[in-house]
């Protein structure tokens, strides 16, 4: 290939993501969106020392540990099947984490989360906040993927939310987005569905959670994207981010 040709496929690719990005923000209902870098991005990160006491280092260094105790864990059945452990990335540092429901395919492949088709709505849906996906932390219930990307069982999630728990208690977020059913339902200890949950915020065990719909069920049902765009902009308005209407 010449480099003409790879130029060429570049640019189709780059007009091919806005095309995406741009209808995905007309889906959800955004009307209008800025022409002009805005001349200083927010961010999400805290710096310095949280109400914690911990320095954005400490929280690495903590999330590190925790990984390693961890290792290559057999505390269920599912480490027969998996190739990765996915642990999570983002900021350790952040406001805002969101918790989805357990490794696909791709993310058990590379070892991260949200890296496959839902992954790539999810980044989406994190640029419609103003938001790069390095401004949050991305982590899951389940931390090895289901055979056949099967719903996680009760013994699954009992045996990987003490992990779930000590990652929400080191990043001590502002907010947590519970992506889907099983998100919502491990942090929110119910059983209601997601379409009851979503809308509002949530109190528990003094953080506050807001649940949405999975990326998934979105890319099946994108008729509902609007609801999750109002879901985001609670989340928006609770952190101060900008107003939708500027992005
Ligand atoms: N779905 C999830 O819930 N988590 C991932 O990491 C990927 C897809």
């Amino acid at each position: 290939m010449d480099m003409k040709t790879d130029l060429g496929k570049e640019v189709l690719d780059i007009v091919k993501d806005t095309k995406e990005y741009l209808l995905f923000l007309k889906e959800t209902g955004v009307a209008e969106v800025f022409t002009e870098e805005p001349p200083m991005r927010q961010g999400l990160t805290r710096g310095a020392v949280d109400r914690q006491g911990l320095t954005p280092s400490d929280k690495s260094r903590r999330l590190e540990d925790l990984r390693e105790k961890i290792g290559e864990c057999k505390r269920c059945k599912l480490w027969n099947g998996r190739t990765h452990i996915v642990f999570g990335t983002g900021n350790p540092d952040t406001r805002l984490l969101f918790v989805g429901e357990g490794p696909g395919e791709e993310e058990d492949r590379q070892g991260k989360p949200f890296v496959g088709r839902a992954g790539e709505l999810l980044t989406k849906m994190i640029g419609a906040m103003g938001l790069v996906r390095d401004d949050v932390y991305i982590a899951n219930v389940i931390k090895c993927r289901p055979p056949q990307n099967r719903n996680p069982e009760e013994d699954e999630i009992t045996a990987c939310r003490p992990f779930l728990e000590e990652q929400i208690a080191i990043i001590g977020p502002e907010v947590i987005c519970a992506l889907g059913t099983f998100a919502a339902h491990t942090l929110l200890e119910t059983e209601v569905k997601i379409s009851g949950l979503r809308g509002k915020i949530h109190v528990k065990d003094n953080y506050k959670i807001v649940p949405t719909f999975h990326p998934a069920y979105l890319l099946r049902n994108a008729g509902h994207k609007h609801l999750a765009w109002e879901d985001l902009q609670i989340i928006m308005t609770e952190l101060s981010l900008k107003d939708h209407k500027e992005i």
